[in-house]
Order: C-alpha cells, then sequence, then structure tokens
C-alpha cells in the first residue's frame, strides 16, 4: 500500500455525545479496473454513466484504508487494524493523538481480510499488547475451520491463521447482537466476508454505524447496492445487507463510518427517488 504523505490529513477526530472518536488514514491506493472491481459483469456504458454523473473516473479509483478508534472515557476501541505493510500508517495515526500501541484496550476485527488484520501483529508479536481482542465468532471459524474458503482466498486463509490463530487465546468470540463494550453493539453485516460485522455506537443519543466493508465504493456501492463487487465472498447476501443498511442508515438518520469510503470515510445516506446517496460530512460534527 502507499504510504500517506505527512502533508496529507491522516486523523480526523471528533466528539460523539460523551465518546471521543477519530478515523485513522491507514493507506490510500490508487487502483485501476474501476467497473472490474465494483461492478462485475455491468454493462460498460452504465459504468460510464455512473462515473460520469458522480465526476469520478471510469477507470480509475482511490481506495482508502480507514480503521476506527472509539474511546468511551474508560476504554479505547479500535476497529481493525489496517494493512500491516510498510505503507501502513496506523502507528503513525495513532501518535499523531498521543496514544501509542499499549494504549489500545480492546481491538475489534470486523472480519478476517488482511486490510483489516495486517497490522494485529509484527515480527510475530501482537502490535497491541494490552488489548483483549475480538473477533466475530462465525468469521473466526470460518477461516480457522472452514473448507468453504473460494480459491481466490486461499492466501487470505493461511495468512487468517499466521496471525489470528495464536491471539486466540487473548480473543472474545462474539455475534450480532452482542455488546463490545457499554454503548458499541455488534450488528450482522454478513456477505462481503461470511461473518462480516459492522458496529453500532451509541453516546448520550450520538449514534455512529461503523459499516466496516459492507460498502466498498462509495458511489456505486450505495447507488447501485444491487451491484456485484469482485471483492465479496457471498455475493447474493452481501447485495441484502447493503439493502437492509442503506434503510437502517437513512431512516435514522445516522452518522456512518466506512472503512472503504474517501477519507475521512464518514458520512449520511440520503434517500431521494427510491435511491441512495452517500452524503460526506461537512461541518455537522463541528457544530
Ligand atoms: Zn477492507
Amino acid at each position: 500500500m502507499s504510504e500517506i504523505s505527512p502533508a496529507r490529513a491522516r486523523v480526523f477526530a471528533f466528539d460523539l455525545g460523551s465518546f471521543k472518536a477519530a478515523a485513522l488514514l491507514d493507506a490510500a491506493d490508487v487502483r485501476d479496473n474501476f467497473a472490474s472491481a465494483f461492478a462485475a459483469g455491468q454493462p460498460q456504458a452504465a459504468v460510464d454513466e455512473l462515473a460520469a454523473s458522480n465526476f469520478i473516473d471510469r477507470h480509475r479509483y482511490e481506495h482508502c484504508f480507514i480503521p476506527t478508534l472509539i474511546d468511551t472515557g474508560s476504554q479505547k476501541v479500535l476497529f481493525d487494524t489496517g494493512c500491516g505493510d510498510e505503507g501502513s500508517s496506523i502507528l503513525d495515526c495513532l501518535h499523531d493523538l498521543g496514544l501509542g500501541p499499549d494504549d489500545i484496550d480492546v481491538v475489534v476485527i470486523t472480519h478476517g481480510h488482511p486490510d483489516h488484520i495486517g497490522g494485529l501483529v509484527r515480527n510475530g508479536e501482537p502490535v497491541f499488547k494490552r488489548a483483549r481482542h475480538i473477533f466475530g465468532a462465525a468469521e473466526f471459524a470460518f477461516w480457522t475451520e472452514g473448507d468453504a474458503v473460494r480459491p481466490a482466498r486461499l492466501a487470505n486463509r493461511d495468512l487468517f491463521r499466521r496471525i489470528c490463530a495464536g491471539l486466540a487465546e487473548r480473543a472474545t468470540f462474539i455475534a450480532p447482537g452482542d455488546e463490545v463494550v457499554p454503548g458499541i453493539t455488534a450488528v450482522d453485516a454478513a456477505g462481503h466476508s461470511p461473518g462480516l460485522l459492522a458496529f453500532l455506537v451509541e453516546s448520550d443519543g450520538k449514534r455512529l454505524l461503523i459499516w466496516s466493508d459492507a460498502f466498498l465504493h462509495y458511489a456505486v456501492s450505495i447507488q447501485h447496492p444491487e451491484w456485484h463487487a469482485d471483492f465479496d465472498d457471498d455475493r447474493d447476501r452481501a447485495v441484502e445487507t447493503r439493502k437492509r443498511l442503506l434503510k437502517m442508515a437513512a431512516e435514522q438518520r445516522l452518522l456512518v463510518a466506512g472503512h472503504h469510503m474517501p477519507f475521512p470515510g464518514l458520512g449520511y445516506v440520503g434517500q431521494a427517488d427510491g435511491s441512495f446517496r452517500w452524503i460526506p460530512v461537512s461541518y455537522q460534527l463541528n457544530v
């Protein structure tokens, strides 16, 4: 992954009720093959039209990687750990906030893909040494026990086993509906990966939906939740999940944190004429 330039903002901190929150830009990649990544099987004309109407390139796109930090006042909870390679900036982002890896109390893994688990270990040692680690039980079982891993994800399975198997003894395993810490609850988001978890964070009436990778592109996945993304493991279920989460976010007017939305990855879901749109944060969190 490409390193974040020091001149580029990489931390976006905000208050959520009495909680403190921050979006941490671990990495940002510019990639080709927009259509095959997010719109497999769709006519090129439809993809071109969507790109043009959103003023974005129809071939190249930026893919951001944005873990979320929530400080409840008593516990610092980190959602995902970034890519963990040379270009990974998550520890620099924490440093910008005056924090080191030993300040993290809880690490939550939304799912087992490399850009989420990569920062868990370095040189075979856990990076967040003091932290309780939380995995979705279904996701952990899928990678460690499963024979259902598709060929394109076999290297991912081996990576997961290498990184995560040794963390099991310090881990807690949860299911949708379970509480991580008071104010943070897991939400079923399966599809992109078999046990993907989203999280609803609530403090003093302010709410944030961390939807992780249920949505991979801020325009395509939201305006066309039914289009299949190449990165989704169970494509039909991913579509069902996107439709459910879009309805939830729009009806409840939730603030959303999306791991792969454009930095800071924060926004709202607007609904008009039967379709949805990503509305990036402007000054809502400052007033
Ligand atoms: Zn991801």
